[in-house]
């Protein structure tokens, strides 16, 4: 096993790995940059390193910074949480040609699934279910017209190197379909240094549904269920659950059957999650993201296991601590997604935390890196903690997200606490029944324009 762990992240995530190091008994490094000498993850962990300037491409997202940090300090690994470097092909090339060890699946796994078109045509070949669309990318504009034309309005332009939702565009008939593809090939080549779209088929009332999975890299591999992650403003997430509402034991197995053996016939090594859009009882796979997701409490807390002590053990060469028989899920969880932001058109929202305190109580968890006196940087996301509740069933999670919502203070910054309030009372949501649009719609309704309703 590791003896020193390098946490490439900060906030709540960085926390989180901290808090698995130590029970590990592992030596963990925080790396910070100049914005977050006085940051959570910096107090909590047993070492800290200043790695540069606030922008994140000169701290974070710094490769020479994060290596020099890890020779320094002596840590023989990287956890590199979410976001920043976690689904960096190179950078994990470059980790491994320094000797040390990636916490995540090798470098092929992810450039394999962080191209949308490739991911897509290899889940296609493993036997998982996906979107109709174009095989592969597309070309042109008329190869545009004639491939929509053939899948049916409305279609969805996207881009293969997209991500955080960005890069997406809705064409609903054939004469928004010249824009779709030229906007979609500009934002992408822009925001990600790579034009290339396929265009799929676009769904009218899917949920987002994902499969947890787990491979040991020698060939074995589990899944833990699914999580509902429909509520999405701007195609992020917002609230996610598990179990999804109305899936059933026997839908779950086989779908979660499916996707551990994809994901074991290629010999994937640590956590992943296969991302579906759910209709009318059919899966279609929309993308694979090759790292810890935000929302993985809610499958912790189902489950009863700690899915970044799996990933630590995994990458150091052990086998997993669970099988697939030992899996059984209990009871329902919720997570709420707090940021600091101002509604109605959720301006991030910087500042001083005057007061935090947090809830708890039965079924309970608070991953925030807040404190009172704190002050949130404006330099990077906005999420500021995660509510988690877990119930014996859905209706009982509701009921404790709503009470510890109650119990939650953030004072000196606007928060999307009164969101949660308003969203959980909505009978809607009470009965799971809402779709990836039901939050737009809702919103359009109720916050952004309260008096068109
Ligand atoms: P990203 O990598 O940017 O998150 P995804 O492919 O995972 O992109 O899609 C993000 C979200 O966009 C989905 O959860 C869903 O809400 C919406 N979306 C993506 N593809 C489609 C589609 N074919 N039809 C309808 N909505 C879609």
């Amino acid at each position: 096993m590791f003896s020193k762990i390098l946490i490439a992240n900060r906030g709540e995530i960085a926390l989180r790995v901290v808090r698995a190091c130590r029970e590990m008994d592992i030596r963990s490094v925080a790396v910070h940059s100049t914005a977050d000498s006085d940051a959570m993850h910096v107090r909590m962990a047993d070492e800290a390193l200043c790695i540069g300037p606030p922008p994140a491409a000169e701290s974070y997202l710094s490769v020479p910074a994060i290596i020099s940090a890890c020779e320094i300090t002596g840590a023989e690994a990287i956890h590199p949480g979410y976001g920043f470097l976690s689904e960096n092909a190179s950078f994990v090339q470059i980790v491994e040609d320094h000797g040390l060890t990636f916490i995540g699946p090798s470098a092929e796994h992810i450039r394999l699934m962080g191209d949308k078109i490739t991911a897509k045509e290899t889940m296609r070949a493993l036997g998982v279910p996906c979107v109709p669309g174009s095989e592969g990318g597309v070309a042109d504009l008329e190869a545009a017209r004639r491939i929509a034309g053939e899948i049916g309005y409305p279609v969805i332009v996207k881009a293969t190197a997209g991500g955080g939702g960005r890069g997406m565009k809705l064409a609903r008939d054939a004469s928004e379909i010249d824009a779709a593809f030229q906007t979609a090939r500009s934002e992408a080549r822009s925001a990600f240094g790579n034009p290339d779209v396929y265009i799929e088929k676009y769904l009218a009332r899917p949920r987002h549904i994902e499969i947890q999975v787990f491979g040991d890299g020698k060939g074995g591999a589990v899944h833990l269920g699914e999580r509902d992650c429909s509520l999405q403003r701007r195609h992020q997430k917002i609230l996610e659950e598990a179990p999804g509402p109305g899936i059933d034991e026997e839908t779950r197995a086989r779908i979660g059957a499916l996707c551990a053996d994809a994901v074991a016939r290629i010999g994937y090594s640590g956590a992943g999650t296969i991302e579906f859009l759910y209709e009318d009882g059919e899966f279609f796979f929309i993308e694979m993201n090759t790292r810890l997701q935000v929302e993985h409490p809610v499958t912790e807390a189902i489950f009863g296991v700690d899915l970044v002590r799996e990933q630590i053990r995994v990458a150091a060469g052990l086998p997993m601590s669970f099988a697939q028989d030992d899996l059984a899920l209990r009871g329902h969880a919720i997570e709420a997604r707090i940021n600091a932001e101002r509604l109605p058109n959720f301006a991030p929202c910087p500042g001083k935390v005057k007061t935090f305190h947090a809830p708890g109580g039965l079924g309970v968890r608070m991953d925030s890196a807040l404190y009172g006196g704190y002050m949130i940087p404006p330099y990077y996301d906005s999420l500021i903690g995660k509510l988690i509740v877990h119930g014996r069933d859905r209706e009982e999670a509701i009921a404790r997200m709503r009470r510890a919502l109650g119990e939650l203070i953030v004072d000196g910054v606007d928060t999307t606490v009164p969101l949660f309030h308003a969203l959980l009372a909505e009978p809607d949501i009470q009965r799971g029944d809402y779709s990836i649009h039901w939050l737009e719609d809702w919103l359009a309704r109720n916050i952004e324009s309260p008096q068109r309703s």
